[in-house]
C-alpha cells in the first residue's frame, strides 16, 4: 500500500521531519517525509496496519511544540498512471520506492495555509547545555534548538527560513551548521541556531548608551543588581525592567521612577522553592507556570510575607514566573534567586523592543541596559494566567500563547 498524508500546523522549524523519519524506521515504512508549502508530506509504502500504526504514532505523539491543525491521508493505488491530481506526489513515490525511508529538501508553494509557532521557553537539553563546562553553548545565552527558543518575535516573513527572520545577518559557523544539516541533530533546521562563535552577542551600557567593558556582561548585571541598580535587559520579546526582588529600595526607586504608583510588579523566581516560600502553590499551578509557555501565573500570597510589600502593595495575590530564556537562567545565582522583572516601558505605553528606543525612552528609570545584537521583529508580552480550580483562565494571552494563527500565502 502507498499512502500520502499531508500534515497542516505548526508541523515546520519544530523538528517533525527528524521525528517522522525515526518512526519511519521503528515501523519499517519506506517512503519520504518533505516540507512542501506549509505542510509536511509523508508518502510511505508498507503494510496497511503497519502504515495505519506509524501514522497514529506520528499524530498522537508529535513533538511537543508542534501542532497538528488538519491532517490529509490519500491511499493511492498500485497502478500510478491511474492516479492523475497527484502529479508532484507521484514523483516522490517512484523516486523513493524501493530506498528506506528519507528527508528530502523542502519544497516551496505559494498560497498555502501557513502557522507560526509561539516563542517557545528553553528546553531541558538547551539548559543542560549552558550549564555543562566544556559544551559549545555553555553559559550562551542564545542557546536554542527545534524543541526551543524564539520563532514569532523574529520572524519578518514567511515560510519560516532563517534568512526571512532576525537571524539572517549571522552565518552559521561549520559546528552549528553541521548541527543544521544533520537529520539526527535536534538542531536540525533549527532557524535561529548559534553558538557563541557566529551568534548574537550581549553587551551592557549605562543609561547614555556609552558600553560597559567587561569580560562577561552577565556576571557584571548580575553584580550591578546585587548593588541595587534597576537594569533594563533586552529578552526574547522586549525589555524588562530589573532589580533585586528583596530589596526594598531598589523596588521603591523603580517604582518612583517609573511613577508606578501601587500596581503590582512581576516576579521572576530561579526555582519553585523560592515560589514556594512566598506564594501557595497547586499542583495545577504548578505545572501551568513550567510549561514550555511559561506565564506569569497570579498566585497566593503567603503570610507572613517575607518580601517587601512595595512589590503587590495592598494584595493578596502575586505574578510570578519562571525563567524562560537562557539568558535570565543564567542571571541567577546562589544569592540572588528572585528579580523584579517587569515590561520596559513607561506609563501606558507599549514594551520597548528597540535597542535605541528602549535607550531614549527608558533611560531615566535604568541605571544599566543589557542588550544584544539581535533584532526583535515583533514585540512579544509576557502572558498572564490564573488557575481557578483545575482550569487554566488566560487573562493575557501574549509570548507563549500566541499567535498559532492562520496565515495565508507568502508574505514576502
Ligand atoms: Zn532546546
Ligand atoms: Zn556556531
Amino acid at each position: 500500500m502507498i499512502y500520502i498524508i499531508k500534515i497542516y500546523g505548526i508541523v515546520q522549524g519544530v523538528g517533525f521531519r527528524p521525528f517522522v523519519y525515526e518512526k519511519a524506521r521503528d515501523f519499517k515504512i519506506r517512503g519520504s517525509v518533505q516540507n512542501i508549502g506549509g505542510a509536511v508530506v509523508i508518502d510511505c509504502l508498507g503494510e496497511r496496519e503497519n502504515i495505519k500504526q506509524f501514522i497514529f504514532n506520528v499524530i498522537k505523539r508529535p513533538p511537543s511544540i508542534a501542532k497538528i491543525e488538519r491532517v490529509e491521508c490519500t491511499l493511492i493505488k498500485k497502478d500510478l498512471s491511474t492516479i492523475s491530481c497527484l502529479d508532484e506526489n507521484k514523483f516522490i513515490i517512484k523516486e523513493n520506492i524501493d530506498k528506506k525511508f528519507v528527508i528530502k529538501e523542502s519544497v516551496e508553494q505559494n498560497n498555502e495555509m501557513r502557522f507560526v509557532s509561539p516563542d517557545i521557553a528553553v528546553c531541558d537539553e538547551c539548559l543542560e547545555d549552558i550549564r555543562s563546562k566544556g559544551n559549545l553553548r555553555y553559559k550562551y545565552a542564545f542557546t536554542n534548538c527545534t524543541q526551543c527558543g524564539p520563532r514569532y518575535s523574529i520572524i519578518k516573513a514567511l515560510p519560516y527560513d532563517r534568512q526571512n527572520t532576525t537571524m539572517k545577518d549571522f552565518s552559521m559557523c561549520d559546528e552549528c551548521k553541521d548541527e543544521y544539516e544533520n537529520p539526527l541533530s535536534r538542531r536540525f533546521h533549527a532557524q535561529p541556531n548559534c553558538c557563541e562563535n557566529c551568534g548574537p552577542k550581549l553587551f551592557l551600557t549605562n543609561n547614555h548608551g556609552e558600553q560597559i567593558k567587561c569580560e562577561d556582561p552577565i556576571k557584571e548585571t548580575i553584580s550591578l543588581i546585587e548593588e541595587g541598580k534597576i537594569l533594563a535587559i533586552k529578552g526574547i520579546g522586549g525589555f524588562h525592567l530589573v532589580c533585586d526582588g528583596r530589596n526594598e529600595q531598589a523596588i521603591n526607586l523603580l517604582r518612583s521612577r517609573k511613577q508606578r504608583k501601587d500596581k503590582p510588579l512581576a516576579l521572576m523566581a530561579k526555582d519553585i522553592g523560592v515560589i514556594k516560600e512566598i506564594c501557595y502553590i497547586s499542583d495545577k499551578e504548578e505545572e501551568v507556570i513550567s510549561s514550555n509557555k511559561r506565564p506569569i501565573v497570579i498566585l497566593k500570597k503567603k503570610y507572613p510575607f517575607v518580601l517587601p510589600e512595595a512589590i503587590a502593595p495592598k494584595q493578596n495575590s502575586l505574578g510570578v514566573m519562571f525563567p524562560y530564556t537562557p539568558l535570565h537562567y543564567l542571571l541567577f545565582n546562589e544569592k540572588l534567586d528572585l528579580l523584579v522583572m517587569t515590561s520596559g516601558n513607561i506609563s501606558s505605553m507599549p514594551m520597548e523592543y528597540k535597542n535605541e528606543a528602549a535607550l531614549e525612552h527608558l533611560n531615566t528609570v535604568a541605571d544599566y541596559f543589557l542588550m544584544n545584537d539581535r533584532e526583535i521583529y515583533v514585540q512579544v508580552d509576557d502572558s498572564v494566567v490564573k488557575v481557578i480550580g483545575q482550569v487554566e483562565k488566560v487573562i493575557r494571552g501574549s509570548r507563549g500563547y500566541r499567535p498559532y494563527s492562520l496565515k495565508t500565502g507568502v508574505e514576502k
